[in-house]
């Protein structure tokens, strides 16, 4: 499958005329389109609902979009709690999925009503001191061992820092249900980016089982069951599409299996997926400033690893397209660099494109998620502006740059100021 992106030269040449690169631009229309399809691969559950993982793409403009189709979110932090407050967000819109949690953070999500969702079991007494437990609760759940599908192991809880055990989640559920609480959740997340279709149905069936043990240990009733983020999308353009819908059928086939025999057919599906919300309908756009030839062939960007840590921080491989050649053959190899005085600070590693000259735009794929929001500031680079394509086709600045006013705010020069007092 080839990747294109949703802009073209000729609108890029448009947008620098206000907006000049580098700049994170998001694609409203793929947005609603992806998000209307992930509804109806799970409207088999009426009670099913998507909660949007803020940390991804803490955007506003993007919460609100989601939250106009239908979508909550979901937190983990004070000011991602605040953020969603702002939107519009309030009440079991809110899923509070935190982990080693400050007071404060408690405090706010209690206060608006979210929905707590316990990573440990020693957290239950340190949240009552700070609020009472509300109607209905959640708990993360750790099941230990590795993590496989078939014969491939896709991650280990067993070295996962999150969730409680089988065990712990019985504890934490008598305890609840004793204090008041009447309704429960229960929510895992085992393996990020899967893009195998198969990870949610064998995910939901290991809920699925544990939900069923728990109320039979408990007596408890079992609301929901929160299969959290993990599934992936196609950075490579060799990669299949995810199937949304065959995803949707297989928790589906689960649930008939494990929960409706058991008598639990009015359980609620959630979801926190991020990645697969936003991804691939966003894109980082720089300009090349440099090319030197040196051992290798380097191409320099106005954007650096500050506004794109992925290839950086995990080898990830994100897709490049030269705007203005997308058809043009990939004959030349370069590696793809941006400014930081660090060696791992490359987009791309001996990657064929096109010929590249000094001035090309490039569209950096998939930035639509974990993006933007792994910025920094090493090496004092300020952080880009943030862009919505909307559905009309119009251009809308949904976050300015960074200014190096904005970079110096928190520093105090006073002592190196000369003080008017002192002359007069
Ligand atoms: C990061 C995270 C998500 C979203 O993960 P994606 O890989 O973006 O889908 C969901 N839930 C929790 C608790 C997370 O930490």
């Amino acid at each position: 499958m080839s990747k294109r992106p949703f802009v073209t030269k000729e609108q890029v040449e448009q947008i620098v005329r206000r907006f000049p690169t580098p700049f994170h631009i998001y694609d409203e229309k793929g947005i609603r389109r992806n998000a209307r399809r992930l509804k109806e691969a799970f409207s088999w559950n009426p009670g099913f609902r998507e909660y949007f993982a803020v940390k991804a793409t803490p955007n506003p403009y993007l919460l609100q979009i989601l939250r106009e189709e239908g979508a909550g979110v979901d937190c983990s932090s004070l000011t991602e709690l605040m953020l969603s407050d702002v939107v519009g967000f309030s009440g079991q819109e809110i899923m509070f999925s935190s982990n080693v949690t400050p007071e404060e953070d408690f405090r706010l999500a209690s206060s608006l009503g979210a929905i707590v969702n316990f990573d440990d079991l020693t957290h239950l007494r340190f949240y009552e001191k700070i609020a009472p437990f509300r109607e209905t609760m959640s708990c993360r759940y750790n099941p230990g061992g590795d993590f496989t599908m078939g014969n491939r192991i896709m991650d280990s809880p067993k070295d996962a820092k999150y969730g409680m055990t089988r065990p712990q989640m019985r504890e934490a559920f008598l305890y609840m249900k004793e204090k008041g609480v009447r309704h429960f959740g229960i929510h895992a997340f085992l393996a990020s980016n899967t893009t195998d279709n198969g990870y949610y149905p064998k995910l939901a069936s290991i809920l699925f089982e544990l939900a069923v043990w728990l109320k039979r240990e408990t007596g408890v009733h079992i609301a929901f069951i929160n299969l959290s983020g993990g599934v992936g999308v196609p950075y490579r353009p060799e990669q299949a599409e995810t199937d949304i819908f065959a995803i949707g059928e297989g928790v589906r086939q689960e649930y008939e299996r494990i929960l409706v025999p058991a008598g639990m057919g009015d359980v609620a599906i959630y979801t926190e997926l991020g990645r697969f919300m936003l991804a691939p309908y966003g894109g980082l756009v720089a300009k090349v400033l440099h090319q030197k030839h040196i051992w290798k062939e380097y191409v320099g960007l106005d954007a650096c690893a500050a506004n794109l840590m992925r290839p950086a921080m995990y080898g990830a491989y994100h897709h490049i397209t030269v705007l203005g050649k997308e058809d043009a053959p990939c004959d030349h190899v370069y590696d793809v660099t941006g400014g930081l005085c660090e060696n791992n600070d490359k987009f791309a590693v001996d990657r064929p494109l096109p010929e590249i000259a000094i001035g090309d735009y490039l569209f950096i794929h998939d930035t639509g998620a974990h993006g933007f929001s792994m910025g920094y500031n090493y090496n004092g680079k300020l952080r880009s502006a943030e862009l919505l394509l909307l559905e009309d086709g119009t251009v809308r600045q949904i976050r300015r740059a960074e200014t190096p006013e904005d970079y110096f705010a928190t520093l105090d020069f006073s002592p190196w100021q000369k003080s008017v007092e002192k002359k007069t």
